[in-house]
């Protein structure tokens, strides 16, 4: 059976969990975790970042930082996951869902601006699939509304936007927050884990606050109060030292890592782009502005039932692709507080789209296989 994904380990891992408990200190903000922070500073040259527990955790310290309260919007795609929405709704917002683009399942950012009103807050965007939004476009229409941009960059680790200016910024660092996941489904993993960025220096301050639970516990260790305590809202969001160990041993392989789901997701592409062609099926389109971390590989068919189908056979052949979000306005949860217009974007990506495996240890043998199942299976 070829199963949707697999968590790749890189090899040390046990070994640096072994080291974050030989040295005594596994609660957060140990040496790992701060190696893991330095690290993506440096590369992808947030301002500032701070691991978290999970994605999920860091949009929940972003709707904190951003002080949102009962009545204040924010807009975000309808297409994403819980998380994006509930981080906000916790807090009280409304949501002001968007469509996504008719050539990417990303937010379409001609249809912000009508949605903007004066209680608007924020603009959260998904990178969806790892590739990104126009984001020229999206921090001109903030600057000008007053508006902070929350960079929803689950997905979205390696992955880049090149401006109007000539000059290539990593997703995660062009909003003033950005929020990663290490989810064990997504490029580098530490099983559950995740990581807020500070991009804004305003938020710096307190997002570390927030992120000790309130105290000023972080400004203490390094010598800059003489005792701490409780100074603000927060909760226990940054992860123990052997998540952070963990995710070391993933940083260590991200390049080999980005290498090989690059040349599984080459190989998809190449394999499929004439059959695609042929039978109007929709391929993963690049905009010139973004680059391609291959975190996702998948296909827009022709309607639903033939989706379905599709889903269906491949998984009678022991193969198993998943479809993605519902969109949200029509969730169970939401559809009654929703009040906007029809986004038939959003809901045609969760109608039609498929993605495939894409891991690791995929095999090309696997991958050519998976390609020859999908077309007989469509033609019979
Ligand atoms: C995976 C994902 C999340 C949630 O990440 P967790 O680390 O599991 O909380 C949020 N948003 C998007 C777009 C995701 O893909």
């Amino acid at each position: 059976m070829i199963p949707f994904n697999k968590p790749h380990l890189t090899g040390k891992e046990t070994y640096y969990i072994n080291d974050a408990v030989a040295t005594g200190k596994i609660s957060g903000n140990g040496k790992y975790t701060k190696m893991c922070q330095v690290f993506f500073q440096n590369k992808y040259k947030f301002n500032k970042c701070l691991l978290t527990t999970s994605c999920t955790d860091a949009l929940e310290m972003a709707a904190i930082l951003l002080n949102i309260e009962a009545g204040d919007e924010v807009i975000m795609p309808s297409y994403t996951f819980v998380s994006t929405a509930n981080a906000f709704v916790l807090r009280g917002a409304n949501i002001i869902f968007a469509d996504s683009r008719p050539d990417h399942p990303g937010i379409d950012e001609s249809t912000i601006e009508k949605l903007i009103t004066k209680r608007t807050k924020a603009i959260i965007l998904v990178h969806y699939a790892g590739v990104s939004c126009d984001m020229d476009k999206v921090m001109e229409l903030a600057n000008k509304h007053n508006l902070v941009v929350i960079e929803d960059a689950a997905q979205a680790i390696d992955s880049f936007f090149t401006g109007k200016d000539g000059i290539k910024r990593a997703l995660g660092s062009i909003g003033h927050l950005g929020a990663f996941s290490f989810h064990e489904t997504k490029n580098i993993i530490s099983g559950e884990g995740g990581m807020l960025t500070i991009n804004d220096t305003q938020f710096v301050e307190r997002s570390e606050i927030i992120w000790e639970k309130g105290t000023n516990r972080s400004a203490f260790f390094r010598g800059e109060v003489d005792k701490y305590g409780w100074v603000d809202i927060g909760s226990s969001f940054l992860p123990s030292d052997i998540i952070a160990a963990f995710l070391w041993a993933q940083i260590e392989n991200l390049e080999s890592i980005q290498e090989k789901r690059l040349h599984i997701w080459n190989r998809y592409y190449e394999g499929l782009k004439n059959w695609a062609k042929e039978n109007e099926i929709e391929l993963p389109v690049i905009p010139d502005f973004a680059t391609n971390n291959a975190h996702m590989f998948y296909l827009v068919m022709n309607s639903e039932i033939q989706r379905d189908s599709i889903l269906n056979k491949l998984r009678d052949q022991r193969i198993h692709p998943v479809f993605h979000y519902l969109s949200l306005h029509k969730s169970p949860f939401y559809r009654e507080h929703y009040r906007g217009d029809e986004l038939v974007n959003s809901d045609n990506y969760s109608d039609r789209l498929v993605r495939l495996p894409l891991f690791y240890d995929l095999q090309n043998k696997e991958v050519d296989l998976i390609i020859k199942t999908l077309q007989q299976v469509f033609d019979s």
